[in-house]
Formats: C-alpha cells, structure tokens, sequence
C-alpha cells in the first residue's frame, strides 16, 4: 500500500464531469489535491452509445490510477482479437463497384462489394468498446463521496485576488479556488474565457453521424460472426459506416450489442441542437446507394439519432493566468471522431496535468505546471484534430488518394502509429523537465 501525500496548500475547482473530469478527479484525489467537481447536469451521464479505447490509452488508465482500467475491463467488450486489429475496411457503395460486382484486384484475385479489402492492424493488449455510462460508472465508483456539487453550470470566472479564480454559476451563486481546469465539453465556457468568444467558437466539420445499437443476437442473423463480432468499416462516396461490438456493462455480458455509427456529409449545420432524433427510413434514404447486408444492419436499429460532428480550431494556448484556467480534454481540443481517440487523448491529458500537479508544493507553482502541460500536450492534441479531419475524408474516398484503394490502403495502415505507439512516460519526463527548469 502507497502513503498518502499530505494535502496540497491549494484547491481547484473541475468544471464538467464527463471522462475528462471525472478522471482528472480520480487522479487528483490519489494526490491528495482537494477539488470539486462542478457538473451543469442534475446527475452524472453520458448521451450516445460506445466509446473506443486502444492499448495505450488503457495502459495511461492503469498509470493515473489502477481502478481506471480494472474498471475499464469490467465494461469492455474485452475486444482483443489475434491477430490484433482495428477494423476490417468494406467497400458497401454499390456505385463503387464495377458491371461484375468487383471493387478491387488485389494480389492477382478479384475483391468483391462488402468483402474486406484489407485489415487495419491494432496493437497488442486489452482495449475495445464501452458503453459510455458504463465506464462512467466505473468512474465514479473510484471518487470520494461529496466530491461533486450537481446543477452548477459556470458562466463567469473573475479574479479573487493573487490569481485565484472566482466561479460563478447560473444558479447566482460563486465559489473561490486557487485554479479552475476547464473539462467542460466542446461547447465548453471555460474555452470561451481562456480563448475569447470567437476562437473558442466549434467549427461544424462537414460531417454527421446517425448512432444506435442494434443487439448482437439480431445482427448475427444477417451478418456472419466476424462481421458482428469485430469491429467493421464500410467505405463509400462522402459515407462510411462503422459496426463494433459493445457489452452490456458486465463481465458476464460481453458483445450483447453492436453498435452502429454511420456517417455522412453536408454542407452546414443550421439546427441549434447537435444531437436530434432521426429515423429508420431517413438513415436507410440516405444510404440509397448501399449493399442490402449495411442497409439491413439499419433496417434494424431503433430510435437512431443523428449527431452533428463538430471540432475546434487549433488553441493557441490551454491556459491562463490571472484568474487561473487550464483546458483539459474536448474543451481544449475538440476533434472528429475519424481516428476514434478523442477520450484516448483526454486520458493523457488526465495523465500528464495530475502528475505536474502532484508535484508542486504551492500555488505560485501552478502557471509552471500548465506551462509544462500545454508544452508537451497541445502539439499532439492539436495533431489528433487535424489528422482527424484528414481521416473523415480518406474513409469516404474524398481525401488526395480519392478511390484508389491501393493508396488508400497503404495510408490507412500506418496512419495510426503516431497515436498508437506514443510513449506518453516520454511526455511526463519532459513536462517535468520544463517544469523544473
Ligand atoms: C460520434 C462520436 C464518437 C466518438 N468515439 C470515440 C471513440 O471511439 N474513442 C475516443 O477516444 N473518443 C471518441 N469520441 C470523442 C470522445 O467522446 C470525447 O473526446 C470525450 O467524450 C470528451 O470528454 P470530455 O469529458 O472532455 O467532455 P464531455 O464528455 O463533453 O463532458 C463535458 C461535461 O461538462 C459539463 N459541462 C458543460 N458545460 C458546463 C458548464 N458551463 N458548467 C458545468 N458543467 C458543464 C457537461 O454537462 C459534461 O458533463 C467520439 C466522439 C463522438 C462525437
């Protein structure tokens, strides 16, 4: 067993208890530093379905507390399958296809519609899908009780006096902490503060995504096992589709349900909401032109929604200084969902700042320790985002390699690397350099 560190002379207030928040919570309560958790909802939640982890970012859960992924594994679908892979790449357009049924010749042999072009290899080591309130749950199974003040959304931050923050909330009331960490979420108001209204303001991306889960007993009478039971990606002109197994929040029930995430393209968003209810038959119009066996997995979801996919610019900076804000997780970079580790990115994040923070004995300590953080994290935060996008377009065939499947072929098997292969000890190492110098 660990000793205790005494507690830190300071106190910091989180805005927003989604994975970021709560997980940063986690990280900061094992180093003593007492903080609240101000969430704007009545209860702790998560809206839509799965959520992906990859090995590494389940390693950096193991690295801020063991409990975090022991909670994590409990939930997944424990998806690790041998080889390891990511997805398995269909083509399911049917205007992708030649007179004969054909979408590409790949070592001398025909490849047909919705057969798989190619695997995108993963990494060895657990990882896989959620349910998002699952792994929530298990987050919040690893706080202390009192933690957390519900119903408190943050419109203003001022000045207390030696760089303190003073929180104001909706509800008339404030409360003063030596700093604030901003995990508000993409529309997040601690962005606003930091960056100002109109750099802080989320950029629609072009894309929208219907999700829904269809349970796993369903999908296996029209897909066959590898199909729904490993993750899946069928491309197309402006559309991809993805299936993944998720389990149903027990070690008992792993893969009860698939999940489906569909994305298509438009110009502009103008709804104010980003998430609205859709149905069956606009999902299955918008998909005309698709295989019987990817509009089948639609004709058999209920209740889908459709999410508007936003993402942020590039920051210039997570952090402030007088009154003190630091940006962690979507509020600090937002990005598309096309490489599927935003969380990841949130989780090292979580890493990084609480370990800068467990360090420092004093808040005249703290700019030193967001300077560290947003010195070692922005660069590849902000890399994710952009290399997101540039993935949204390589999936549905409107990115530089067009449909040339070889090219594309060749960048989606190594394009990951760099978030796969990272060694984020490295970044602590160099974050804690920075902020001892
Ligand atoms: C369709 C889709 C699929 C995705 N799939 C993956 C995936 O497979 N893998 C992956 O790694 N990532 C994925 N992501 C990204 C991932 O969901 C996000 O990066 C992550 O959930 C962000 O967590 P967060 O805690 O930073 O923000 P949020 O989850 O947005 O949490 C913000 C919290 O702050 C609260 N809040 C907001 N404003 C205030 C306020 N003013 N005062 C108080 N509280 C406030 C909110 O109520 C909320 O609880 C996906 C995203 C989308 C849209």
């Amino acid at each position: 067993m660990g000793t205790t560190p005494p507690p830190k002379p300071f106190n910091l207030a989180i805005i927003g208890g989604g994975i970021s928040g709560l997980t940063l919570a986690i990280a900061l309560h094992a180093r003593n530093i007492p903080t609240t958790v101000y969430e704007s909802a009545a209860s702790f939640g998560e809206i839509g379905a799965g959520v992906g982890f990859q090995p590494n970012f389940v390693r950096t859960m193991a690295l801020i507390a063991p409990g975090i992924k022991e909670g994590f594994l409990r939930c997944s679908d424990n998806g690790e399958s041998e080889p390891p892979k990511w997805f398995d790449v269909r083509i399911g357009d049917t205007r992708n296809a030649d007179s004969g049924g054909f979408v590409r010749e790949k070592d001398g042999r025909g490849i047909r519609l919705g057969d798989a072009i190619f695997t995108i290899p993963a990494r060895p080591g657990p990882g896989g899908g959620v349910h998002r309130a699952h792994f929530l749950d298990e987050l919040i199974r690893l706080l202390p009780g009192g933690i957390a003040q519900f119903r408190k959304r943050l419109v203003g931050v001022t000045e207390g006096g030696g760089g303190d923050a003073v929180l104001h909330f909706a509800d008339g009331t404030t409360a003063r902490h030596t700093a604030v960490i901003g995990c508000d979420g993409i529309k997040s108001r601690t962005r606003e503060i930091v960056l100002g209204r109109d750099e802080a303001r989320p950029l629609f991306s072009g894309k929208y995504a219907y999700r829904a889960i269809l349970p796993m007993q369903k999908a296996l009478e029209f897909l066959d096992d590898r199909e729904a039971t490993t993750p899946q990606m069928y491309c197309g002109y402006k559309r991809h589709v993805l299936t993944f197994p998720i389990a149903n929040g027990t070690i008992f029930n792993r893969r009860t349900f698939v999940c489906l995430v569909a994305f298509s393209s438009r110009a502009e968003w103008t709804d104010p909401e980003w998430v609205v209810k859709t149905s069956r038959e606009d999902m299955l119009a918008d998909y005309a032109d698709w295989t019987e066996k990817v509009k089948s997995i639609m004709a058999n979801v209920k209740n889908p929604d459709i999410w508007a996919l936003y993402n942020h610019a590039p920051a210039r900076t997570f952090y402030q200084t007088r009154p003190r804000v630091c940006l962690l997780g979507d509020a600090a970079h937002a990005s598309t969902p096309h490489q599927g580790s935003g969380a990841g990115m949130c989780i090292e994040d979580c890493y990084v700042l609480g370990e800068l923070l467990g360090e420092i004995s004093g808040a005249d300590e703290l700019e030193k320790a967001f300077r560290a953080y947003d010195a070692v994290r922005r660069p590849r935060a902000l890399k994710l985002v952009e290399t997101s996008r540039q993935a949204g377009m390589l999936w549905e065939l409107e990115g530089p390699e067009g449909d040339d499947l070889d090219a594309f072929e060749k960048n989606a098997v190594t394009r990951m690397a760099w978030i796969w292969d990272h060694e984020i000890e490295q970044d602590l190492e160099r974050a804690r350099e920075l902020l001892r110098a």
